[in-house]
């Protein structure tokens, strides 16, 4: 049986690297005055089908629509940070280039990574090779949405391992830095990826983003305003409504 490599397994993984060691120590120890030999943890981990469990399939497929989901948000830093080495940082007559803006080297990287993954899937498949595109937000967009169209048969794929994994740690680099912006103004009503109370309305980007650990949903804030799964808000467009 494959065991799923996502995070679903964490504690079973962590439990059984917890339980080699128990054992290594045990079995270098002196024999008349050690314990009981060590015993495995009794956790039965999940599957994968074939490779990932269903759960980390749906969770690396939503972390993948969310590198192009938070990109904007990121990508407002960036314009930050070089307005803010222009005005400052430059020395006057120097011929040096403007200071290396830390969001957009990471946006940079993001996008090449996923080229790359995109570029090795149409090899493997024999689809032909990618069409040259430019760089910056619409083409990380266009490469998120090819990758989610093929994401199915990508994560099938023994060699998926360490993508599913990237695509997990990119999310949560992004989240990380996204949350690094000025504190927004909290929405009353829940989100509608993860049902807490933790979105937030950033104000310049005009944009709702979840403040909840492992969600990071962000929406327009006309998503926002319509209902959620179908059912009509108790009473008109939240933005009506006061803060409860
Ligand atoms: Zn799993
Ligand atoms: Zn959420």
């Amino acid at each position: 049986m494959s065991v799923c490599e996502g995070p679903c397994n964490r504690t079973w993984r962590q439990g059984r690297e917890a339980f080699v060691n128990a054992l290594t120590t045990w079995e270098e120890s002196d024999p008349d005055t050690r314990g009981d030999r060590p015993i495995p943890p009794d956790i039965i981990p999940t599957p994968g089908e074939p490779v990932w469990c269903r759960s980390c399939t749906g969770g690396i497929r939503r972390a993948l629509a969310d590198l192009d989901n938070l990109a904007p948000l990121i990508a407002a830093t960036s314009d930050g940070y070089r307005t803010r080495t222009d005005d400052s940082d430059r020395v006057r007559g120097s011929q040096a280039a403007p200071s290396p803006s830390p969001a957009a080297d990471v946006l940079d990287e993001l996008y090449g990574y996923l080229s790359r993954i995109e570029a090795q899937w149409r090899e493997a498949r024999g689809y032909g090779t990618r069409p040259e595109r430019s760089r910056g937000a619409p083409a990380l967009t266009v490469v998120v949405s090819w990758l989610s169209a093929h994401l199915d048969s990508i994560l099938a794929d023994p060699g998926s391992v360490g993508f599913g994994q990237s695509v997990l740690r990119w999310q949560r680099h992004l989240q990380a830095l996204a949350k690094a912006r000025p504190e927004g103004k909290r929405k009353p009503f829940p989100c509608p990826r993860c049902d807490r109370r933790t979105l937030v309305h950033e104000v310049d980007r005009d944009l709702v983003r979840c403040e909840g650990a492992d969600c990071g949903r962000v929406m327009s804030t006309d998503e926002y305003a319509t209902p959620v799964r179908g059912r009509p808000w108790p009473s008109g467009p939240p933005h009506e409504r006061p803060p409860t």
